[in-house]
Formats: structure tokens, C-alpha cells, sequence
């Protein structure tokens, strides 16, 4: 192999080093090496105990170039974990899916059964959204989505989980939260849509959006299916009684 001998030293303290019996185990390392055109290699080693070659000891090892195994293996890292990011994220709005929801919603209904906290959720669905599609066009339907997300992320904390449930309709799970805080972070993001209104094409697209919020009982079990249906339930509510406003589940 065409390397430099800058290594060399190394090489051969590493394979020349004896064990506390006053062996020399067979060794296998990588290590960066230059090549005499400058390009740095990553190389695997495999050496021998030394040997006597003519009188004269010596070792023997076996140089495998791993530059390109490593290089596919991070390249297929990287995909993997793009992958798996894909595959939890709306690709529109960069917000958690609904698989992702669910299944988060879950563990944090189990951890609140546990420990006694509270987990209140926020359904929200934009109003007349079929009208902004029809009016402005579906690019500016899908802005509108986008904006109407960045706020949601703008307003989530950290350990919320801000979601797209489905079309025009996004989720907020808030944990350690009453349903009195989460109504109150409600009318919050109610507000902000109603007076940040996107932009598209240089023209406003004014906007409103109907709430839901319920909370999980105290001391009684409840799945994330009952929750969301409560949460839906509120929402309806809102859309019946003139939209553009929050209602907070009672039972
Ligand atoms: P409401 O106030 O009762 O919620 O009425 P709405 O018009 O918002 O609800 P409706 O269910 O009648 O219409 C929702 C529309 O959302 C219809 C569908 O074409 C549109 N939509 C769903 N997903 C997307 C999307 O990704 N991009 C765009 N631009 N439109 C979408
Ligand atoms: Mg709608
Ligand atoms: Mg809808």
C-alpha cells in the first residue's frame, strides 16, 4: 500500500506491545493514514505477534482499505435517520403526524395514570378553509397551512407535541396542563391566527380557526381515543356555535 511512513511508529508500538503474560495478542485497529499522494485513508489493520524473519524480528500485518465501507456505511446511517424523521413529520408543514400523535398521546396518558398529572389537548380546524383553496387557490391553501403551522410552533413549549391531524385540522397535546391553562393557551393561538394573517402573493389571506379542549378526568383511566373524541366533540361545538372560537369540553 502506497502510505507514508509518518505512521509507522505507531503501528508498531501498537502491535509490538506485550500483555501482562508477556504476550503480544494478535491486534486489529483502524486508523487514519496518509497516502503518498496526500489522501488521507481510513485503513483496518490486522498485525501479528512479531516473528523472526532471518534473524531479524518483524511484523507482519494485513492492510484492508475501509474509506469507501466506512463512507456507505455513514451515507446509509444518515438515510436511516432520515428516513425515520420522514416518517413521524408532515411533510407540508414539518409538524408531528398523526402516527406520531397517537403514540406519543399514549405514553403520556400511561405516565399521567401513574403519576397523578394532568394532560389537557387542543383540537383545531381553520375555518371555511375550502373557500381559501377556492378563492385564492390551492398553492395559497397549502401557504396558509404552512403559516397556520409555524404558529402552532411559534406557541407549542417544549414539551408539547404539536401535530397535523389531517388536512386543515392540527393537534396540540400539553402535558402538566389543566384545562383551564390549555383553554387559556387556546384562546392564546385563537387570537394570533386571527390577527397574523398569511401572505400570498402580497395580499393577506385572513383567516380564523374553531378550538377544542378537554383534559383528562381525575383518578380515572382514559384512552387517547376518548380524549381525542372529547377534544373533537368540543371542536364541533365551536364550528356550530359561529366558529373562529374556543370551547372547552365539561365532561
Ligand atoms: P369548516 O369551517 O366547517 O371547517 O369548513 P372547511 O371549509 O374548513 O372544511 P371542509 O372539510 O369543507 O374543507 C376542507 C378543505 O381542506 C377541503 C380540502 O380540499 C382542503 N385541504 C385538505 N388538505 C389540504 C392541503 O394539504 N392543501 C390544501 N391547499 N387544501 C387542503
Ligand atoms: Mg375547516
Ligand atoms: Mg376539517
Amino acid at each position: 500500500m502506497d502510505i507514508t511512513s509518518e505512521n509507522d511508529q505507531t503501528l508498531v508500538s501498537k502491535f509490538g506491545e506485550q500483555d501482562v503474560d508477556g504476550n503480544f495478542p494478535q491486534t486489529t485497529f483502524s486508523a487514519n493514514v496518509r497516502r503518498k499522494n496526500g489522501q488521507i485513508i481510513t485503513v483496518e489493520i490486522a498485525g501479528s505477534t512479531p516473528v523472526d524473519i532471518n534473524g531479524k524480528p518483524a511484523l507482519i500485518s494485513v492492510w484492508q482499505d475501509i474509506t469507501e465501507k466506512l463512507r456507505i456505511e455513514h451515507e446509509i446511517m444518515a438515510l436511516q435517520a432520515k428516513l425515520q424523521e420522514q416518517a413521524i413529520h408532515d411533510p407540508l408543514t414539518g409538524l408531528y403526524n398523526r402516527l406520531f400523535l397517537i403514540e406519543n398521546l399514549e405514553r403520556e396518558l400511561k405516565q399521567a395514570e401513574r403519576t397523578g398529572g394532568a394532560v389537557s389537548v387542543i383540537m383545531t380546524d381553520i375555518d371555511h378553509f375550502k373557500a381559501v383553496n377556492d378563492c385564492y387557490g390551492h398553492l395559497a391553501g397549502d401557504e396558509v397551512l404552512r403559516h397556520f403551522a409555524s404558529i402552532m410552533k411559534d406557541y407549542a413549549r417544549c414539551s408539547d407535541i404539536a401535530c397535523r391531524y389531517g388536512g386543515e385540522e392540527f393537534f396540540l397535546v400539553l402535558p402538566n396542563t389543566s384545562l383551564e391553562v390549555a383553554c387559556e393557551r387556546a384562546e392564546q393561538l385563537r387570537q394570533a391566527v386571527a390577527e397574523h394573517p398569511p401572505q400570498f402573493d402580497i395580499r393577506d389571506i385572513p383567516i380564523t380557526a374553531s378550538f377544542g379542549v378537554a383534559t383528562i378526568p381525575h383518578n380515572a383511566a382514559v384512552s387517547s381515543t376518548e380524549l381525542i373524541g372529547k377534544a373533537d366533540a368540543a371542536l364541533y361545538q365551536a364550528k356550530n356555535t359561529g366558529r373562529n372560537r374556543v370551547v372547552c369540553s365539561t365532561c
